[in-house]
Parts: C-alpha cells; structure tokens; sequence
C-alpha cells in the first residue's frame, strides 16, 4: 500500500498551516477521521487553570469579534460608504492583534490558538447563518451568532500549529501550550496508524464536558480495504422508537435491532437527582454534588446512545451494499409532536444521529447509502398488497390491510417498503402511470408476502404534497416516521 501520495505529504502541511479549516485536496485514498480521548485534568493547579484560561481566551474572541461585526452592520445603517471588516478569519484576527493590547492586556497568558478559534468559530456562525438566509444551507433555519456567556459556552479551544502527538507509550498526549495530558483510555487505535504513516494529525481539539476534559485529533487517515459485505444485497431500515431498527433485506431476512433506551433507564435516576437538586441551596456542597451526579447521568446517556448507533450502522455497512433508510426530519418531528415524553424519547434514540454515520461508513467501504423521499408514506403503504394500511389507533404497532384483514406489523412493513424503495414509491408517485414492472433483480421477493406480482401497480397514489424546495413543511408525512410510542 506504498502510495506515492502517502510519502508526500507536504501538500498536507502546507495548506494545514495556512487554515485548518480550509478543504484540501486529500492524498488519493485518505479519508478524514476523528478520534476523541478522555484525559484526566492535571494535577497541577497551574496547568488546569491555564486549560480554562485558553477557554476563556476563546470565547473573548468569538464574543469581540461578534461586537466588531454588529457594530459594523449598524455604522452601515446609517453610513453605507462604512468600511466594514470582512467577516473572515485573517481580516478579524489581523483587527484582533492590533488591538489586543488594549483590549486584552492579559493576552499573552493565552495561545493565540485560543483567540483564533473563537474568530474562526464565529466565522464559521456567520456563513452558517448568511447561507441559511439565502436559502444556500438545507436544514433548520440558523440564526444570527449570539454572544456567549461563560454558562453557554461550549468550552474548548483547537490548537492546528506547535506539537500535537500521541505519545509511543499509548497513556499520553501531548499538545502545544498544555504539554502532556494523561488518556484514561489507551491510544492504540491512532497511535499505530500514526507510528507507520497511515494517518497524519492536522489539529487537535480540547474541550471540557460535564466538567471533564476530551482531546479530538482531527486526522486523515489511509483507508483501509474493507471486507466486501458480509451479506450483500439491499436492505431496508425502519428507524424508530420501540426498536431501534428494523431491518428487512433482499432474502426477506428480518433483523430487529433493540433500542437500549437509556434515557428511560436513568429516567427514574435523574428524577430523583433533579428533585435532591432543586431541595438544596444554590452554592452549598448538597447543591454541587446533585448537579454533578446530573451531569454525570446526561454523559452516560449521550456515550450510550452513541454506542448504540454506532453499533447499529457500522453492523449496516459490514454486512449489506446497500441500505435504504427514511429521510427523517427529525427537528420537525419534535415540534410536531406536543408531548414531552415522545420528544425525549425521538431525541433519546439517536436517530439523528444514524443516517450521518451510515453516509461516511459506506463511503469508505464504497456501498451505497439510498434515501427514500421524505413524502413516502413507508409505513403506511401495504408492502406487496398496496392498500393504505388502517391503524387501529394512532401510531398503532399492528396494522390492518384493508383488502385482506390480515395483521401487519408496522415496523416491517415499512422496512419492506424502503427496502424497495423506489419502486414500490415510484407507483406512488407516477399515479397515471399504471402497472410498474418489479424489477428483475427484486422479482424473488414475493416470497415474503406471496401477493406482489398480483399488484404491482395497483398502489393508490396518496396526494402527494410537493415540499417546496427552501421551506419544506413537514408537517404529515415525518409522524408516519414516527409511528413508535
Ligand atoms: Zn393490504
């Protein structure tokens, strides 16, 4: 694997010195990886409150920058010939250097790695936001950049110059201004690749979370040659609440993934905790040590969670070459459903979280990652029958075919309908078209209804409400998705 590219990696530190924003050109067959660790806070006091100092450096930056932008946009208001600060990072940081002295005297205690991170971190707020107003970003709408309080602020700061390393001994970590940080977990799985050239650090992350502190390397990394599907074919995936995932491939196999669920499972927890806090006095030890025993259910939470969609989808991509998964909206789903209990179990799930990691896991591999449309009744739709399935009551888990009677479960019929997607839609959508041909290649389904080439084309066309291209309002068809209690 002695790619000449892999050799050369100038091309790499140059561009990395420049902006560890900016894309660059990956070496052929490199992909971007990150990998976090959790390190232990220093000992030395000095060392700890230099760490929250380069955190505090930060969030100086990004709030000043923010004061400079705004003060600009109003001077423009009444002056258009005002000469406004370009909002990107060399222009903001360039104004920063010369006036720190002033506004900061205590500048030099920090990296100036701290202050460039909070400039870019606004930069990077303001595009975000300005694309989002011209309708260049998909997604929830993103407001104008706020000022952060040190409450509010996600307390980190990206060091991209000066020695970044995993030491040898797989326990340490070194980065520039803090030196040597203990991992509470071993290195090994960069520390190799990193020891024979197989991954290059282009900056690395330190951030504080329920009060501990994680590292981030942010590297390219040599892909490596995966396996060829351990199964192959094409698979349909139901995301949802009951279970995770249900998933139907091309043999009619049907797997269901259990949801871990550890929000309710610490639910009881954290009620007890959340009333221990709200009992004690502001300030008092009581009071610390409720909020940190908080804090330390919600981290356990989020790593399940994690654990459970990473488990989910790097399963996915092992075994099928191709997964066909719902376009969930999922922020829709949330404020289209009313209760509390059902928000906090959509967001428990995770399920934001899957698609994302399915979409760079077989990138890697090279399979492919389908999206059924958003408007696709999957769940709705008799898979094989087509009638509209009638729900016995709302976001039942049993369904009933209104042709024959029989009992459909929910979460398989519409795995069957996305795995495939889009034939079984494309008679949804194309209404006048009439009998749509099975397509060879999924001709042997029939098998897990028995019925399919009966009705291939008899699917009735539900209305279908076109999104409009800036402003989807998914409102219907995103609480099919969400049929799980
Ligand atoms: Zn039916």
């Amino acid at each position: 694997m002695a790619d000449p590219v892999v050799t050369d990696p100038a091309t790499v530190t140059s561009k990395k010195k420049r902006s560890p924003r900016k894309k660059f050109k990956f070496p052929d067959g490199w992909i971007a990886r990150g990998f976090t660790f959790e390190v232990e806070w220093p000992d030395d006091h000095q060392v700890a409150s230099s760490i929250r100092s380069q955190f505090g450096g930060r969030r100086f930056a990004y709030n000043w920058a923010l004061a400079q932008v705004k003060a600009d946009m109003d001077a423009r208001k009444t002056d258009p010939s005002h000469a406004s600060v370009q909002w990107n990072l060399y222009a903001l940081r360039k104004r920063f250097n010369a006036e720190k002295p002033t506004i900061a005297p205590w500048w030099s205690e920090n990296s100036k790695e701290a202050y460039s991170t909070g400039i870019a971190d606004l930069c990077v707020a303001l595009k975000n936001w300005s694309d989002s107003k011209a309708g260049k970003r998909k997604g929830k709408k993103v407001g104008f950049p706020k000022f952060r309080s040190k409450r509010k602020d996600r307390a980190r700061v990206r060091f991209s110059t000066g020695p970044m390393r995993i030491d040898p001994d797989r326990r340490t970590v070194t980065l520039p201004v803090v030196g040597a940080l203990r991992s509470k977990e071993n290195t090994r799985r960069i520390e190799r690749l990193v020891r024979v050239g197989k991954a290059r650090v282009l900056n690395a992350t330190l951030r504080e979370r329920w009060g501990r502190l994680f590292v981030s390397f942010s590297c390219i990394v040599e892909n490596h040659q995966y396996p060829a599907p351990a199964k192959g074919g094409r698979a349909g995936v139901d995301l949802g609440m009951r279970v995770l995932a249900t998933i139907v491939d091309s043999d009619g196999d049907i797997t269901e993934v259990p949801n871990p669920a550890p929000l309710r499972a610490t639910l009881t927890e954290r009620k007890r905790v959340g009333r221990q806090l709200s009992g004690r006095i502001p300030g008092s030890r009581g009071h610390d040590a409720a909020k940190a025993k908080l804090a330390s259910l919600d981290r356990r939470c989020v790593h399940l969670r994690k654990q459970a969609s990473h488990q989910l989808t790097t399963m996915l991509a092992d075994t099928y070459s191709e997964v066909v998964v719902e376009d969930l909206d999922l922020a829709a789903m949330k404020k289209s459903m009313g209760r509390r209990a059902f928000r906090r179990s959509v967001s428990d799930a995770a399920l934001g979280q899957i698609r994302p990691q399915l979409t760079y896991k077989m990138a890697w591999r090279g399979t492919t990652l389908t999206i059924a449309d958003r408007w696709f009744a999957s769940s709705k739709l008799h898979h094989g029958c087509g009638c509209r399935l009638i729900e016995p009551k709302k976001l039942a888990k049993q369904l009933v075919c209104v042709v024959t009677g029989e009992i459909v479960d929910r979460d398989i019929n519409a795995a069957r309908n996305l795995r495939d997607w889009p034939d079984t839609a494309g008679q949804d959508s194309s209404g006048a078209v009439g009998a749509v041909a099975p397509p060879a290649s999924e001709s042997s389904d029939g098998q897990d209804i028995g019925l399919s080439d009966a009705v291939g084309g008899s699917v009735r066309p539900e209305p279908r409400r076109r999104p409009h291209p800036l402003r989807p309002e998914p409102t219907r068809e995103p609480r099919e998705g969400v049929q799980h209690e």
